[in-house]
């Protein structure tokens, strides 16, 4: 154990009530959990609370209703999925995040442990504002306080930031897992590594671009994404998704790989549909030939081979970003293929793969291969970081992150 913050193992849980930062903040259709990869995370941490009697007391945001009370997002409403996982009844606590002396009340009636959801803190403004009146309301519903909200953890919110301070705190053991390996893994991956990155924007990704094309040997890129780099290089993208007006960055940052000698990799063909919906009718064309009035909405097979060509080199991958709009058929076949692929040689113990960003894992999850990647970071725009110093956009590094979960700074009074 090198890692420097205080784990699940050195806090004594036993009796007490353990305030518990998840990430509850999980996609919900017509009243029910949609993917639960956030709360299966955080089901070893809650076994290991109630394995010592303790209260796990869970404390999540959900949704932005913006500091006010809204029923529509009402924690309550995921209390079913965390039973469901974890295999434990759990009990809602209505939560006044102005007066918590009846949320109190009813943590102490509670038996020994139990595991309860408290109600969302952004009903409260003083969440978003880390504000130290909330977080010592927060502070008196507990004894002690477990972070595992990795995906959370770059935000100095009440929840996160000052309550870390007002109780003797520590990683849990989801968290503890993304601190270690972004120390450890991927911060100084086995070469040759290539990046994969997709998704929907260069715009949103421009800092993860530039520092990645210094480090990798390839990057591939695919997705809306590449549409953007297809345009710089003048070809014809129809009416897909593509930043016209990013193309000079696109342009720097191929000129940024070459002088690295990162090899780029963008698709040499595309399935194109004329229309943005599911089971629209397609036609594959080479990059040199997009319909002017079709979108562009997945990699093509050829585009495919080249990638598995790809990862056939590589010790490393690391992947953010889909490689087509993979919540629609058949717009999520590339995706899919690759996917696979990578498990596929992962699992021949060819390949260390490693995967981040909320649609990834949503994507890998619909490609059934979730667990077989070595790695997968559920982190909103969270990426490894390729030199085990620069964060990922959108994402502190653990150095930044480490400090919350701290022994010294965690017992300031
Ligand atoms: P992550 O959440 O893993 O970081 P992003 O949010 O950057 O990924 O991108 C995911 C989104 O990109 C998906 O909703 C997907 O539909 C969209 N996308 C991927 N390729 C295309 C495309 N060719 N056209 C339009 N949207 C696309
Ligand atoms: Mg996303």
């Amino acid at each position: 154990m090198t890692a420097t913050f205080k784990t699940l193992d050195e806090l004594d849980l036993t009796n007490k009530r353990v305030l518990l930062r998840a990430d509850l903040n999980v996609p919900v259709a017509d009243g029910k959990v949609s993917d639960a990869t956030r709360i299966e995370r955080l089901v070893p941490t809650i076994r290991e609370i109630v394995k010592h009697d303790g209260k796990a007391i869970l404390l999540s945001h959900f949704g932005r209703p913006k500091g006010k009370v809204d029923p529509e997002f009402s924690l309550e409403q995921v209390c079913a999925a965390i039973a469901n996982e974890t295999g434990h009844p759990v009990g809602f606590v209505a939560t006044d995040w102005n007066d918590v002396s009846a949320a109190k009340q009813a943590i102490d009636d509670a038996p020994a442990g139990s595991v309860l959801v408290l109600e969302n803190t952004r009903f409260h403004p003083g969440e978003e504002a880390n504000n130290p009146e909330l977080a010592q309301r927060m502070a008196s519903l507990g004894d002690v306080y477990v972070n595992d909200a990795f995906s959370a953890a770059h935000r100095a919110h009440a929840s996160t930031e000052a309550l870390a301070h007002l109780l003797p705190a520590a990683a849990g053991t989801a968290m503890q897992a993304e601190l270690e390996a972004l120390e450890a893994g991927p911060g100084k991956p086995k070469k040759p590594v290539i990046a994969i990155v997709g998704g929907a924007k260069v715009s949103s990704k421009i800092d993860l671009l530039e520092n990645l094309v210094t480090k990798v040997d390839g990057l591939v890129i695919g997705g809306g994404m590449a549409n953007t780099f297809l345009h710089a290089r003048g070809h014809g993208v129809g009416k897909s998704l593509a930043e016209k007006d990013s193309a000079e960055t696109a342009l720097r940052i191929m000129d940024k790989a070459d002088k690295a000698s990162c090899a780029i990799i963008l698709p040499i063909d595309a399935v194109v549909a004329r229309h943005f919906k599911a089971d629209a009718p397609t036609r594959l064309y080479g990059v040199d030939a997009i319909d002017p009035d079709g979108m562009i909405l997945d990699i093509g097979p050829s585009s495919v081979e080249r990638i598995k060509g790809a990862i056939d080199e590589a010790h490393t991958i690391v992947w953010n970003g889909p490689m087509g709009a993979f919540e629609m058929n058949p717009f999520d076949a590339g995706t899919v293929a690759i996917a696979k692929y990578a498990a596929e040689r992962t699992h021949a113990g060819k390949l260390i793969s490693v995967a981040g960003g909320g649609d990834t894992v949503a994507a890998l999850a619909h490609a059934g291969v979730k667990d077989a990647f070595t790695y997968v970071s559920t982190a909103g725009g969270a990426f490894p970081r390729m030199d085990g110093r620069q964060a990922p956009a959108g994402c502190r590094s653990a150095e930044e992150v480490r400090p919350d979960c701290t022994s010294e700074r965690s017992h300031q009074p």
